[in-house]
Formats: structure tokens, C-alpha cells, sequence
């Protein structure tokens, strides 16, 4: 079993707190490796390294950097398989995603590199005779990444190559359940060639490593990934200091169909949306509203389709839906199922823990269909499990309502051949991302990411909108005209 330290000034070396904890199989129950308990003062010796990286990292010239970031992608590819399946091990999704999630972040590490050539800023006129105006990106300085569990590459790797590329150092901190992943890229950048401190890894709970990092002044700006209860804390701390803070959270998505909708296609996506990644996932698929017309013939498909899902370890290819990441997680999702049949939801196939044999090593779950009112806890709150809520509404307009009616924005989707309806539906729905005849998961790198309302607080991550959150303007004038010129004054007369 491999025993980590913290990656700080580019080595591994055991936290203040001499304390550890192990990163576990969800499926299996084995210890994959054990990690430091880390503290405040891990913290702050990592961002004393990243301050020390930084005004080398930040006037090495862009297009450098990024073919740092392109060095990483190719190791990532040469060790894809191998990442691939520890992203399985550690987190539980099935293989064919874990491969996914290493290859989302060769995607964007190679993407993310080429913007290394751009990193655009504008030039404009000037008021002024003789005189230059034009707005440049500055890094912020150290900033900090606090990322979940449920893409542990992945995510890491959108803020960690947004933040490298722009000229930032970086003090990042893994989910507890998936340090490992974590670790295994700070070797991937390490050997790629990054200086060292330019990526500190500290490993440990919210409570110490997360909360210096929100509370350290020192830090300049916190890119957060996870639930929206700590997405308010953190938010409220950082507040406290004027912090420039990026929340990306959670999301209550539906996917509507239409009664003219290629209803085979339909189901595909649905089942897709709503049980890959058992369910984990920030854009998972969690409401199901159905035209009147033919919501007969989609529940009962559906509940046939669910039954037959096959639920196990997912490095067994055959498997389509693994273990939720924790004995935690799996209680809160069989809470809600309870929370769902006490409200009176109707369950039409799962609700249950999957018992015997292998099954009790891990944390295994049905996947789960309710059939549910519109309002009830189970259709409004997420549940971030393989629970989906199935309801019927009698028109377009109803289901638009439906699915606008909940505090989230993060993902959403409508299967219908009818174009206007499409069109109207990607004008109406409150959402930071529609799909149209695909399910509400499936994002692209190089597109922007986020949503409205209580999933975020306006940012949007991946695509060129990353530089947003990760650089500052700085708008430059450079007058050549060889005399004082007063703006908004000398400029009255022509
Ligand atoms: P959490 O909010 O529980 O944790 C997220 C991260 O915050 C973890 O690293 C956690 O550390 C850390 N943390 C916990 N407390 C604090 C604190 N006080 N200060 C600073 N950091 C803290 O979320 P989960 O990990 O359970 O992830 C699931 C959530 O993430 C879901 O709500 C999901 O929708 C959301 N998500 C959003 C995405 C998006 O892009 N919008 C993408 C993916 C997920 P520790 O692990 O040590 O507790």
C-alpha cells in the first residue's frame, strides 16, 4: 500500500499533524493508499511555496507554460489505462467513464495549451490624440482549488490548467475520498517538467486544509467544486476578506419529453443521464418530466430498462452502474428514497441496498425510479445518487414550469423533433446548459460550464471563459503624444 506526504515546493513530505487517513475501494472496501491529515500549517508552508514559484511561473511567457501543460497530456495519455482504472478504484464509476474522466483531462490539458498562444485581451481607440488603449490579463497570484470527489481528475485538472496557464501558482486540496487521483497528477505535472511549488497538493478535511485556504490572505482567489451548503460557507468566509471566489455546485437537472420525441432516444439518454456515474454527477439526470401523451410507454420501458441495469465493481466491462463513493453517500441516497415514500412517491423499481456476496464489501445501490409530484423533496432536492423522479404534465408550458421550479441551474434537456419548441425551450429553461435530444450530461472541454441560480455564482469554468476566473484585466494606455493630455478635457475640442 502506498503511503503519500504532502506535494509541497515539489516533494512529498508528512504533514504537521503526523496523522493519516487511508483512501479506500468503494466497491471492494480495499485501502488504496494512505494520506496526510493535513493542517492549517500545511497549508500555509504550501502557499509560502507557491508565493516563492510565482514571479518566476508568471513571467515565464504563456505559450511556455501551456507546453508545460501539453507535456502533461501526452504522459497522461502514455498512462491513460492506468488512471483510467485507479479513477475506478477510488471513486467507483464504471471503467469505460473512468477512462473518460483521464481522457476529459488530456482534452483539456491539450486545449487549454494551445490558449497558452492567445490568452486574449482587446486593444481599442482612444479618447485621446496619440495615445494607446488596450486591456491585458494579469495572473492573480496563488490561488487555491478545493474540488468533490465524483470527477477526480477531471475537475482537478479544468482549474489546475486554467489556473497554470494563466500565470497563477496553485494550493490545491483533493476531496478526502479521492486524494489518490489527486496525487497521481501532481506526479504527472511533476514529470512533465513543472518547477517546483508551482503545484502544491495538501491532502486533509474541509474543516482545517479547506477553511485556511478560504481564510488565508495570501491566497487571492479560491476556485470551489462541490454541495451548495459548503459553497454558502466557503462563500460567506471568503466574503469576510473580499476574496475573488469561483462556486461551481449542484444541480437538480431535468430531461423533458415531448409526445413527438424519438422516444427509444429518449429513453437511452434518461437512462444514461440518470444512472451514469451511479448517479454522482453534477449534471445527472434527476427528473424525468413526461409528456401526458405518451408517458404510458416511457415509464414502462423505462422501469424495464432500469431493472435490467447491471449493478457491480465497475472494472467488470459488463457492469453499467458501480457503487456510490461511500458508506455516507449511500445512507443520504437511501434517506431520500425513505424521504420520497414518506411524501407519498411511488416507487417503481429500486429503493434498495444490494446485498450478498460481493455486494457486501462495497456500497452498492438499485437504481431507482420513483414516480413523483411535482414538490415533493425528492423532486426538488439533490439526491446525487441513482434516484431518479419520473412526472406527467399535460403540455410543453407545464413542463417548462416544472422544470424551471427548483433552485438549481446547472443542466437540463428536452427530446422533441419540433424545432420552435427546441428553440423555445433553450430561450426558457433556467439553466446554465441545454441539451437538445441528448441527455442533460456530456459536456465538451472546450465549451463553457457552469449555471444559474444556486449552482454557481455566476462563473463558468472550461472553455475561454476559464481565463475569466483565473486572470485580472489590467488595462494599459500609453501615450505618445509627448504631452500631457487630460482626459475627458482635452478631448472636447477637435
Ligand atoms: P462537498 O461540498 O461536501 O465537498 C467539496 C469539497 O469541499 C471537498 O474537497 C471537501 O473536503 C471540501 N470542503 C468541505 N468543507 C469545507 C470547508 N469548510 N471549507 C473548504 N472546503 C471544504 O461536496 P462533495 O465532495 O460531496 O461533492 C458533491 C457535490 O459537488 C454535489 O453537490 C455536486 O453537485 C457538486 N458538484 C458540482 C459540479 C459543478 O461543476 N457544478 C461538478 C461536480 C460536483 P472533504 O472531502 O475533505 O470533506
Amino acid at each position: 500500500m502506498q503511503q503519500y506526504g504532502q506535494f509541497i515546493g515539489g516533494e512529498w513530505a508528512p504533514s504537521s499533524s503526523k496523522r493519516t487517513f487511508d483512501t479506500q475501494n468503494p466497491a471492494t472496501g480495499e485501502v488504496l493508499a494512505t494520506f496526510p491529515q493535513g493542517t492549517r500549517d500545511d497549508v500555509r508552508r504550501a502557499i509560502d511555496a507557491a508565493e516563492a514559484a510565482l514571479p518566476k511561473w508568471r513571467s515565464t511567457p504563456a505559450p511556455r507554460r501551456g507546453e508545460l501543460l501539453l507535456e502533461a497530456a501526452r504522459i497522461m495519455r502514455v498512462r491513460k489505462r492506468e488512471l483510467g482504472e485507479l479513477v475506478t478504484k477510488e471513486m467507483g464509476k464504471v471503467i469505460a467513464e473512468g477512462l473518460g474522466d483521464v481522457q476529459e483531462s488530456i482534452d483539456f490539458l491539450e486545449y487549454i495549451a494551445g490558449e497558452g498562444r492567445r490568452l486574449l485581451g482587446e486593444t481599442t481607440t482612444s479618447e485621446l490624440r496619440s495615445r494607446f488603449s488596450m486591456w491585458v490579463r494579469r495572473p492573480k497570484g496563488v490561488v487555491g482549488c478545493i474540488t468533490p470527489w465524483n470527477f477526480p481528475t477531471a475537475i482537478p485538472t479544468w482549474k489546475i490548467g486554467a489556473a497554470l496557464v494563466s500565470g497563477n501558482t496553485v494550493v490545491f486540496k483533493p476531496a478526502s475520498y479521492t486524494p489518490l487521483c489527486v496525487a497521481k497528477l501532481a506526479e504527472v505535472y511533476a514529470e512533465a517538467g513543472l518547477p517546483p511549488g508551482v503545484l502544491n497538493v495538501v491532502t486533509g478535511p474541509g474543516s482545517s486544509v479547506g477553511n485556511e485556504i478560504v481564510e488565508n490572505p495570501r491566497v487571492r482567489h479560491v476556485s470551489f467544486t462541490g454541495g451548495v451548503p459548503t459553497g454558502i460557507d466557503v462563500y460567506a468566509r471568503a466574503a469576510k476578506l473580499l476574496k475573488s471566489i469561483e462556486l461551481e455546485l449542484g444541480g437538480k437537472n431535468p430531461v423533458i419529453v415531448m409526445d413527438d420525441a424519438n422516444l427509444d432516444l429518449a429513453l437511452e439518454g434518461v437512462l444514461f443521464g440518470a444512472f451514469g456515474t451511479a448517479g454522482q454527477r453534477c449534471t445527472a439526470t434527476s427528473r424525468l418530466i413526461v409528456h401526458e401523451a405518451v408517458y404510458d410507454e416511457v415509464v414502462g420501458k423505462l422501469v424495464d430498462r432500469t431493472r435490467a441495469l447491471k449493478v457491480g465493481n465497475g472494472m467488470d466491462p459488463k457492469v453499467d452502474v458501480g457503487p456510490v463513493v461511500s458508506k455516507e453517500q449511500e445512507r443520504a441516497i437511501l434517506d431520500y428514497v425513505r424521504i420520497g415514500l414518506e411524501e407519498g412517491a411511488k416507487l417503481l423499481v429500486g429503493g434498495e441496498k444490494l446485498t450478498g456476496g460481493a455486494y457486501d464489501r462495497g456500497f452498492f445501490l438499485e437504481p431507482t425510479v420513483f414516480e413523483a409530484r411535482h414538490g415533493m423533496r425528492v423532486t426538488k432536492e439533490e439526491i446525487f445518487g441513482p434516484v431518479l423522479s419520473v412526472m406527467k404534465v399535460p403540455s410543453y408550458e407545464a413542463a417548462v414550469k416544472v422544470a424551471n421550479d427548483v433552485e438549481y441551474g446547472l443542466s437540463s434537456s428536452i427530446y422533441t423533433r419540433n424545432v420552435n419548441l427546441a428553440m423555445k425551450a433553450i430561450e426558457v429553461l433556467e439553466a446554465g446548459i441545454t441539451y437538445v435530444n441528448a441527455p442533460t450530461i456530456g459536456a465538451e472541454c472546450h465549451m463553457p460550464f457552469g449555471g444559474v441560480k444556486d449552482t454557481g455564482n455566476g462563473h463558468r469554468e472550461g472553455g475561454w471563459t476559464a481565463y475569466d476566473i483565473f486572470s485580472e484585466p489590467k488595462t494599459v494606455y500609453i501615450d505618445y503624444s509627448g504631452a500631457l493630455q487630460k482626459a475627458q478635457i482635452d478631448n472636447a475640442e477637435y
